[in-house]
């Protein structure tokens, strides 16, 4: 309460600066004094954007010589960088700070704690308000909340256009103007183009500061209660009916709604003065700022579906409720969001959305993964996007590349429509090759599956002509779940992908948990920082120590598998005891319905990934055991080259076509012949044109890829003639030549086979 009530007299003091007729300067000039002496910081310092850089217009405690003289680049220094990243910096020792520079001018060099916050203006940093004191010590967050206020207030004054009578007017009304890329991560591949629409048409917030504090706070219940309500009745909306991953979203959404601690910080800043809006603004704030510190992927998608809630409490409450999904989209739209939520998606009419680019996002997040179901690109992490696109703009999107254009030049226009035109005659080529048997020139049958991991990629067997599931990679149903998700659900999902599969095989994975793929429920490290991830913690190492997860996941696929063929795949197996204790599982659980006389799968046949380089050693010991044998290359490389495969600066580091991976590879393929086993490939290098050519080449002829892959695969398949491949791919990989990519591209092109 003692910083709600300190944080309420800043509060009043601000309000009658603002409400009082001082010059724009003098308002600026108190805010300064207000703030250092509230916080007994010895400086506080206020920059605003000015014909480009970020102008000193008024401080307390720096030499009052350098107001209208200290500018600073956008990214230079420490109120550069908070501007350009819009982000909050809170140092004891500002000099430590990378991107510190010194400025004689200010005399700052007896300061040595700093902490600034961002003004922002339209999602866009037009200035920012810093402290700094003579003592090292970190800021309290009470201190940065009552900064971010502040900084609330003064973009209040600039919405209002109370700081336009200073002498230097300020860049607010400049719009982005001109050809522009930005690059990002592609989430959801493909190519699309469209004018950008808002997803949200951004709530003004015309007032921060409260006039009567009992008011606000019925405002807010009454719209917690309402957001509730709406949420509560998304649960009777098609979409949601459905079971599987909708449910789980819906559920996240209730635990938030519902969250006690979320409305109490709500309340909490209402205390200390603040309007309904500001306070949902304030809370939602820091909420980003926790977010960026915190680098737990999974963590980050909760927290963007809580964003996602955020907004919908501000529209109600602000009642400027239209998103632009209600409003209706008139033309071919690319939507530009900070994040987007799952239902929010689903608002959109499909026939114009064309494309979605985030400033957030991440793979793994729930709205990514119905994006993919409903085939819309999506480009991520797109810096900045917000401030540089304008609603309205002409937007080439590009998430096969990774990237869009902006307010694209004429001959930008030209390559993409080139591009694009290209791909489309790709895709209805690849399309009409559904029906068709992939069958090699010299006739040898190739087996093309896909990978899948929910109940909605399965649409995608029918639409490619895949031969069946070649992974299906059941951790994606706990990845997307807020709770373990049980066994009956478990069953009814295993049970429903057997039946989209009809008379098509499907190779269920068992939980591939731990490292990258962390879910909270599961303490895969048992409290333990794991230095390597990837190779720690993980999947059956995880799957065989906690036994109840495992014998859940074994009697839900054996029920589900009922008079029906089981193909049951263990990940990361590194030793052949890793199998059978994993098999010995399964056939407890078998048992033990055999004793119910439940009835049985006809057949259940087992396999292992290979992706773990030790177990191709002990291959002839492992074969005897198995059904099927898949060779899993994204792990496999990353430990064949001791190249960790999320960290993109590796990403160049290593080739799938390297001599050492291929050799490898043919190793393995040579030794599973004779052997009754199925060998294929299930990582994204059997995917790619090139890398499958090479994977044919050294004898593969089962490979499990992405959905999107089939058809380009099949048709690539049907070109090839196998004696004449293999023949040269020997050659090399006993003599490789310089570079074994050019070898096979430049063989490739002399057929006439396409390679990307
Ligand atoms: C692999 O490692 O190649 C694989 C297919 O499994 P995942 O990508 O799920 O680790
Ligand atoms: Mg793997």
């Amino acid at each position: 309460m003692k910083a709600a009530a300190s944080a309420r007299l800043i509060l009043t003091r601000l309000h009658e600066v603002m409400a009082s007729r001082l010059h724009a300067q003098a308002k600026l000039d108190q805010v300064v004094e207000i703030i250092g002496e509230s916080l007994t910081s010895e400086v506080c310092s206020i920059y605003l954007l000015r014909e480009g850089a970020l102008e000193l217009f008024a401080t307390r405690g720096l030499n009052p010589d350098a107001v209208h003289v200290t500018r600073l680049g956008l990214g230079e220094g420490l109120i550069g960088t908070i501007a350009k990243n819009i982000e909050t910096l809170n140092l004891a020792e500002a000099k430590a700070h990378p991107e510190f520079l010194y400025h004689p001018e200010t005399g700052e060099e007896k300061f040595h704690s700093f902490a600034g916050v961002p003004i922002v203006y339209r999602e866009r940093a037009v200035g920012a308000l810093s402290v700094q004191h003579v003592e090292p010590r970190r800021y309290e967050d009470v201190e940065i909340e009552a900064l971010q206020t502040t900084a609330m207030i003064l973009s209040e004054l600039i919405a209002h256009k109370e700081l336009v009578d200073l002498e230097h007017p300020l860049d607010l009304a400049e719009l982005p103007s001109g050809p522009e890329m930005i690059d990002g991560l592609a989430l959801v591949k493909g190519l699309s183009e469209g004018v950008a629409v808002f997803h949200q048409p951004r709530v003004e917030i015309d007032q921060v500061v409260a006039e009567d504090t009992e008011a606000e706070r019925q405002r807010v219940y009454r719209a917690f209660d309402k957001m509730r309500d709406q949420i509560d009745a998304m649960g009777k909306e098609p979409e949601f009916g459905k079971g599987g991953e909708h449910d789980d979203v819906l559920e996240t959404y209730k635990m938030f709604a519902y969250d006690e601690g979320w409305s109490r910080r709500i309340n909490e800043a209402i205390d200390s003065g603040l309007t309904a809006e500001a306070a949902i603004e304030r809370v939602q704030q820091r909420t980003r700022m926790r977010m960026r510190e915190i680098d737990d992927p999974l963590l980050a998608d909760r927290m963007h579906d809580l964003e996602d809630l955020s907004n919908r409490l501000l529209r109600i409450v602000s009642g400027q409720l239209g998103t632009a999904a209600r409003q209706g989209l008139r033309r071919d739209s690319i939507l530009v969001a900070r994040n987007l939520g799952p239902a929010e998606l689903l608002e959109y009419d499909r026939r114009r959305l064309k494309g979605v680019v985030l400033e957030e996002g991440s793979l793994t997040a729930h709205m990514v993964i119905v994006a993919r179901a409903m085939d819309i690109p999506v480009l991520g992490r797109a810096k900045g996007v917000l401030r540089r696109v304008n609603e309205g703009d002409e937007v080439l999107l590009d998430a096969d590349k990774g990237c869009i254009t902006l307010r694209p030049s004429p001959p930008m226009r030209e390559a993409f429509d080139a591009r694009f035109a290209k791909k489309r005659e790709r895709q209805a080529a690849y399309a009409e090759l559904r029906d068709v048997e992939p069958f090699t020139r010299c006739g040898t049958r190739i087996n093309v599956m896909m990978n899948a991991g929910l109940r909605d990629d399965m649409s995608s067997l029918a639409m490619t002509g895949a031969d069946g599931v070649g992974l299906f990679r059941t951790e994606f149903q706990f990845l997307v779940s807020s709770t373990l998700p049980q066994r009956d659900r478990q069953t009814r999902l295993y049970r429903d992908v057997l039946d989209a599969a009809g008379d098509k095989p499907v190779i269920f994975r068992t939980i591939d948990i731990g490292g990258d793929k962390a879910v909270p429920y599961i303490d895969a490290s048992m409290g333990e920082r794991e230095e390597n991830p990837a190779m720690g913690w993980r999947a059956l190492r995880l799957s065989l120590e906690r036994g109840g997860l495992l014998k859940a996941q074994a009697r839900s696929l054996l029920e589900a598998a009922s008079g029906r063929t089981l193909n049951v795949m263990f990940p990361m197996v590194s030793e052949p005891w890793e199998f059978d204790a994993a098999k010995e599982v399964f056939d407890e659980q078998l048992a033990w319905l055999k004793d119910r006389r439940k009835r049985l799968p006809e057949e259940i046949r087992y396999g292992a990934m290979l992706e773990v380089p030790a177990l191709a050693e002990v291959l002839d010991l492992m074969l005897p055991k198995l059904s099927f044998l898949s060779v899993g290359t994204n792990d496999l490389t990353q430990f064949l080259f001791a190249a960790d495969r999320a960290n993109p600066k590796l990403a160049e580091r290593y080739d799938w076509m390297s001599p050492s991976i291929l050799r490898f590879l043919q190793r393995i393929a040579k030794g599973v012949v004779g052997h009754p086993v199925d060998l294929s490939v299930c990582g994204e290098m059997g995917g790619r044109r090139l890398e499958a050519l090479a994977l044919l080449g050294i004898g593969y002829r089962r490979l499990s890829i992405t959905p999107a892959s089939v058809g380009p695969i099949k048709e690539l398949v049907r070109k090839i003639d196998l004696d004449e491949l293999s023949g040269v791919m020997q050659g090399w990989l006993a003599s490789p030549p310089p570079d074994m990519r050019v070898a096979l591209q430049d063989w490739a092109a002399e057929r006439e086979i396409e390679t990307d």
